[in-house]
């Protein structure tokens, strides 16, 4: 099989890396892609997958590239691409694609859909409104005095979400994104929501049309700095499994947002053929708007625990890999990921049982100095093929460019180093041992990705 991978990212990395290892393909490509995409071969030939100079949201050309290789299955990786409708346009060319088509993306392309339709199909989720008008906003949010999500609808490149402790930041917040249009026309209209004290997770369920299959849980870090400081990012590491909730657990909260989720698409007409990830917020049992009591709060430095009895609240949808998650949860994925995309394509994912390797993952993101501000390009990478030489490790390249046979940082964020480990801790002790051995000018990474999960091991490379 020939395969066309879009996007340059780490999970885009993740999933060339997975793919190439499936003996049904032949040769692949990945635009644009990024250096250490283009150092993967594949298992079934030793070919290289090259990388082509085609943006990811160029869908005329990239359509023509695919129609000119004969590209028997696309596999689209970022957002933007779905939202703007390249499965509907390779579709209606004959083209074999994965992803979610244009109607199904709105999931992540527009929140307002999102909360209308989880109300209106029973998914459980935080108290909202959804508004245009600033006033009408305004008096809502009062009424969970100002403690709320402000969320503007459409994509906003991961910013469009303001947290408010009071009704004086509410207010700022919504005149910002409704009369100062901060985020352009994705701020015509804002969710808001009532802010919920938690845990927060991540699931990712792959689905067909009929069928969705959960993943294991996992979680996100999406400040800059340790212990949950600093901006937010596009995600400074994670890991899988998390200690949160237990295998029985996730088949209930899975079937608490999946099956009324799957309800509302049939009766929507919404065919969904991708990923859903919904990201979720564990709250006090009947405790949605009452903040949960101190212990919930962080433990010890950077350690939490969980009351005994909790519901999850879905915050949001997207509805493509997270990223970094992908690069998580395709290290411990055991299936061919070829034959797993397929059947989400073909509506035969019920043929398919999802087989996790035991063993847990976790991913540290190396990052430029700066980011998420402005930070510079070009900065060699050091130590690559030392980190390569560690048997557990995996270094994903997200933010890399080849110049002049060197590898050199070209993006905020520049690596995902993942690690496979027999529990949380040898996984996260082997993530960090490989990014010791990596270094480029201004690099900055967390040092506690993971430690949530175990407040006695504060991880110190
Ligand atoms: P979203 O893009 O909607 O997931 O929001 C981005 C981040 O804002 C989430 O990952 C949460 O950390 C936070 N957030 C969103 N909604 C809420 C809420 N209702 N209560 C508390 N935190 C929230």
């Amino acid at each position: 099989m020939k395969i066309l991978v879009i996007g340059s990212g780490g999970r885009e990395h993740a999933l060339v890396w997975k793919l190439a290892q499936s003996p049904h393909v032949t040769r692949m490509w990945c635009a644009p892609g990024n250096a250490g995409i283009a150092q993967e071969r594949l298992a079934k030939n030793g070919a290289l997958v090259e990388c082509v100079n085609i943006g990811a949201e160029d869908l005329p050309r990239l359509l023509i590239f695919a129609q000119e290789k004969k590209i028997d299955l696309t596999v689209v990786g970022p957002d933007n691409p779905l939202a703007l409708g390249i499965v509907d346009l390779f579709q209606k060319n004959g083209l074999r694609i994965w992803g979610v088509n244009q109607k199904a993306a709105q999931f992540e392309s527009s929140k307002v859909f999102s909360q209308k339709f989880m109300e209106k199909y029973g998914i459980p989720t935080a108290r909202a409104g959804t508004f245009s008008d600033a006033g009408e906003a305004k008096t809502f949010a009062a009424g969970f005095g100002g403690k709320c999500a402000v969320k503007a609808d459409g994509l906003a490149l991961g910013k469009g979400v303001l947290i408010c402790a009071g009704v004086t930041e509410a207010n700022k917040a919504i005149d910002e994104i409704l009369i100062g249009k901060a985020f352009g026309a994705a701020g015509a209209k804002i969710v808001i929501q009532e802010f919920l004290e938690g845990v927060e997770i991540s699931l990712h369920a792959i689905c067909d049309g009929k069928t969705a299959k959960l993943f294991p849980t996992s979680q996100d870090h999406k400040r800059a700095l340790d212990g949950d400081l600093g901006l937010n990012t596009g995600g400074m590491g994670t890991y899988s499994p998390t200690p949160f909730l237990s295998v029985a657990e996730l088949k209930t909260v899975g079937n608490a947002i999946l099956n009324p989720w799957l309800r509302g698409c049939a009766a929507e007409g919404i065919d969904f053929r991708g990923i859903l990830y919904p990201g979720i917020m564990l709250v006090k049992k009947g405790g949605a708007g009452s903040p949960l009591p101190a212990a919930i709060a962080q433990s010890g430095a950077h350690g939490v625990t969980r009351p005994a009895e909790i519901d999850a609240r879905v915050l949001e949808f997207n509805a493509r890999f997270g990223d970094p998650e992908t690069q998580v949860y395709l290290t411990r994925l055991e299936n061919d990921l070829v034959e797993l995309l397929d059947a989400s394509v073909s509506g035969t994912l019920g043929k398919i049982e999802l087989k996790w390797k035991p063993q847990a993952s976790v991913c540290v993101v190396m990052a430029s100095g700066g980011y998420p501000g402005s930070y510079p390009k070009g900065k060699p990478i050091h130590g690559l093929a030392e980190a390569a030489q560690l048997p557990d490790a995996k270094v994903f390249h997200a933010g890399t460019a080849l110049k002049e046979n060197q590898i050199v940082t070209n993006g905020g964020r520049v690596l995902g180093v993942t690690a496979l480990g027999k529990d949380l801790k040898a996984a996260q002790a082997a993530a960090y041992a490989a990014v010791q051995k990596i270094h480029f000018d201004g690099a900055h990474f967390r040092r506690d990705i993971a430690a949530k999960a175990f407040p006695e091991l504060f991880c110190q490379p």
